[in-house]
């Protein structure tokens, strides 16, 4: 096990690399800790349950909202936590985000640490502090930013992810690529799913360098003031359409990415549209849809990204290199219509 620490502007967070759930009584007292899991991992890892208190929800996003807050805070209150009290999640990002959440408001804020289990919550969701909830339509509309004490990888938790989780993580894994790290796009280019799942060396490269773009960015701009921004590439529509469709984070931030190579190109000359989709596509991503515009539109257009009559829109100058662009909000759906005749040119 690896311990590497990144300071942030108000706390610093350990990070353990290459640890091992069975070794998490060694980094927390058991007494003081309330683990908080789903049903799904709960089951699939039980015996490195055992003798910790735990609480254990219902998986999936739905359950990401407030009435799970409060039914967790009744159990903490039942279980006579106190402010000296740690919350560690362990899970995909619904479990993450809730847990942080949850461990902020708890005594006005006490601590707490994530075991990530998803691909998607290694890469991402467990780094840079946001914590929160959905209300209705509106993803992670009410939330705190704060980091948590720890994050702690065991690799081997992976084993058990569902084979369509995978591709959820891959999409934000390129994401990085396509904004940040070219070289991370030519590597991910030469592999595919398939490949990398079988090669755990690879796969645990792939998870820190990830680990190291995101941490890295937050690092720098914190409260998303500036380039943290880019990290909403393919998000803006993508949540739109995640909301309005059944589709996944991954699914629908990769229709995001796609709509988003295609505006580059239109507005800004960007080359390599084609070599975003087919990486997508090579890890199982959804790269074209039909959606209808004004549905989407009313959702995208209450992005918190938004500013009065602009929008900053995350678009792509090459590859490995994103940049924000402000973009009258007006203008959106005519840039919606017309991908979609790009993509259908029979309708
Ligand atoms: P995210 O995609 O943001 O990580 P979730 O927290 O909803 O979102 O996790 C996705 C799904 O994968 C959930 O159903 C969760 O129970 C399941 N899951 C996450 N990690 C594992 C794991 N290591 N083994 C088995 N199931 C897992
Ligand atoms: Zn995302």
């Amino acid at each position: 096990m690896k311990k590497k620490t990144f300071r942030f502007s108000s706390s610093a967070v350990d990070i353990y690399l290459g640890a091992s759930l069975s070794k998490l009584g060694t980094i927390v007292d058991k007494k003081k800790t309330i683990l908080v899991t789903d049903e799904n991992i709960f089951k699939a890892h039980k015996p490195k349950f055992r003798n910790w208190n735990v609480i254990t929800l219902k998986p999936g996003e739905e359950y990401k909202i407030q009435p799970t807050a409060d039914a967790i805070i009744e159990q903490l209150i039942a279980m006579e936590a106190d402010r000296q009290s740690i919350l560690v999640g362990i899970g995909g990002g619904v479990i993450t985000d809730i847990t942080g959440y949850v461990a902020s408001i708890f005594m006005r804020g006490i601590a707490f640490g994530f075991v990530p289990t998803s691909l998607l919550a290694m890469v991402d969701a467990s780094i840079g502090g946001k914590n929160g909830i959905d209300v209705g339509e509106y993803k992670n509309m009410v939330g705190v930013i704060r980091q948590p004490s720890f994050l702690f990888y065991d690799y081997s938790l992976l084993k058990t992810l569902p084979q369509k989780e995978w591709s959820n993580g891959f999409a934000e894994i390129i994401k990085h690529a396509c904004i940040l790290d070219r070289s991370l796009f030519t590597l991910l280019e030469a592999q595919d799913l398939g490949k990398v799942i079988k090669n755990k060396k690879l796969l645990s490269t792939i998870i820190e360098r990830n680990l190291q773009i995101k941490s890295g960015v937050v690092k720098k701009d914190e409260f998303e003031k500036g380039d943290r921004k880019l990290l909403n590439f393919g998000h803006t529509l993508g949540h739109a359409l995640e909301t309005q469709y059944e589709l996944t984070h991954g699914q629908a931030v990769s229709l995001g990415m796609v709509f988003a190579s295609w505006l580059s190109a239109q507005l800004n000359g960007f080359k390599d549209a084609a070599r975003v989709e087919e990486v997508l596509a090579n890890y199982g991503l959804p790269t074209r849809a039909d959606f209808d515009v004004d549905k989407v539109f009313k959702i995208l257009k209450m992005d918190k990204k938004r500013v009065s009559k602009t929008m900053n829109y995350v678009l792509l100058e090459k590859l490995g290199k994103g940049k924000i662009q402000s973009l009258p909000v007006e203008e959106i759906p005519t840039y919606l219509q017309r991908y979609l005749s790009f993509i259908n040119p029979k309708k």
